[in-house]
């Protein structure tokens, strides 16, 4: 017999009152202005910028642009340093600006990119550091922005999990040079779609907004090759809808995040691997993904076997980043992409499991979800 009766996901995008965002579109009407920095727009960079404690921001039209117009504001090229363990859009960045990925193993606990090895991949091509904060952990940033010191490099972070991050009291986005947050539907906040891109350096403001509306100044001049990386208002209106409900939101997860960790974390075999507690800061999490390890030899089963058992039971997890960017046919061809450099990251790729982890899941959810994983324990290694 299944239990749930209709299919569960990893995540379901928060929405909020209807009513509300009406309220904002009625707004819009009025003022018939949909896009090009409009009021809804300028209100939300100014509420994201409170509310991710950063000096400076622009909106864009969805993340992955706006990971590359950071790359291009920076003039970035030659080779930038990266991990092979994300989303695709960020060593895609890289090869639409023409940059070869240069990937960098991860670590074993945090999933990050290694900054122990960063070192040893640098060569006179390398401009930059990409990192990614991958679920919400983040990446050992002190040690990074040690190491760009001395060689003179670039810092940028995809900060696609850390949504309201914080390092010390610092939010995540005064890191590094610039920091990118998507805004998605399948991200903790989200415009549907949107980004974000987030940095300390006044003189960048303008050459980043240039940049996102086809490098024109003013009417009568156009001072840069830029593309159309634009937020619109309907987009926006969204996102200060959304913003209301972040917090009730995180405090829900909190809720569902101790009910996984008091029923997965003492099993044998399993490890919790987001919002990780093993950094020597203070770190406000994202509370954005449920991320667990399962390691085949003491759980006696593999992922892709708890995987498969929990789609019969009509709960969708996720493999989060499987295939290994490394994999990818445009880019395994790459020196650094082969495995024998990347032993960390082609181990974790086959022991990571992204579970179902948002605000209208219930505690008895999570408890049905857990006491199957452990019921799979020692049921061996069929795949
Ligand atoms: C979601 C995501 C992106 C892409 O963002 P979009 O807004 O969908 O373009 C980039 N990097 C990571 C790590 C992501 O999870």
């Amino acid at each position: 017999m299944i239990y749930f009766k209709k299919p569960i996901y990893v995540t379901r995008p928060l929405l909020p009152d209807l009513t509300k965002y009406v309220v904002k579109l009625e707004e819009i009407w009025n003022e018939k202005y949909l896009t090009n920095n409009g009021n809804q727009h300028k209100l939300l960079e100014k509420e994201l910028k409170r509310h991710l404690n950063v000096p400076y921001l622009s909106l864009f039209n969805n993340g992955t642009i706006a990971l590359m117009i950071a790359v291009q504001s920076l003039r970035l090229a030659g080779e930038v340093i990266t991990t092979p363990f994300t989303f695709p859009a960020t060593p895609h960045v890289l090869a639409w600006n023409g940059i070869k990925p240069v990937f960098c193993d991860i670590d074993i606990t945090t999933l990050n990119i290694n900054a122990d090895i960063i070192e040893s991949m640098i060569t006179p091509q390398t401009t930059a550091i990409l990192g990614v904060h991958v679920f919400g952990n983040p990446c050992d940033v002190h040690k990074i922005q040690e190491i760009a010191n001395r060689y003179g490099l670039r810092v940028i972070y995809d900060a696609a999990h850390a949504f309201g991050m914080k390092i010390n009291n610092r939010g995540i986005g005064t890191y590094g040079d610039i920091s990118m947050f998507s805004f998605h539907a399948t991200k903790l906040f989200h415009t549907a779609e949107g980004g974000a891109l987030a940095y300390n350096d006044v003189y960048l403001k303008d050459r980043i907004d240039y940049l996102k509306n086809f490098g024109i100044k003013n009417e009568e001049e156009v001072v840069m090759p830029g593309i159309n990386g634009k937020m619109n208002e309907l987009q926006a209106a969204l996102g200060l809808s959304v913003l209301e409900y972040v917090e009730d939101e995180i405090s829900k997860r909190t809720v569902l995040f101790d009910t996984y960790k008091r029923l997965l974390s003492e099993v044998e075999g399993i490890t919790i691997c987001s919002n990780m507690s093993c950094y020597p800061d203070e770190i406000v999490h994202s509370y954005q993904y449920l991320v667990i390890k399962i390691d085949k030899e003491l759980f006696g089963c593999t992922r892709d076997y708890v995987y498969a058992q929990l789609r019969n039971n009509n709960v969708f997890t996720r493999k989060y980043f499987y295939p290994l960017c490394s994999d990818y046919p445009c880019y395994k061809h790459i020196i650094t992409a082969s495995a024998s450099n990347l032993p960390i990251a082609n181990t974790i790729v086959k022991e990571v499991l992204c579970l179902p982890f948002y605000g209208d899941l219930t505690i008895n959810d999570v408890e049905v979800i857990c006491n199957m994983i452990r019921s799979y324990r020692n049921s061996g290694f069929s795949k």
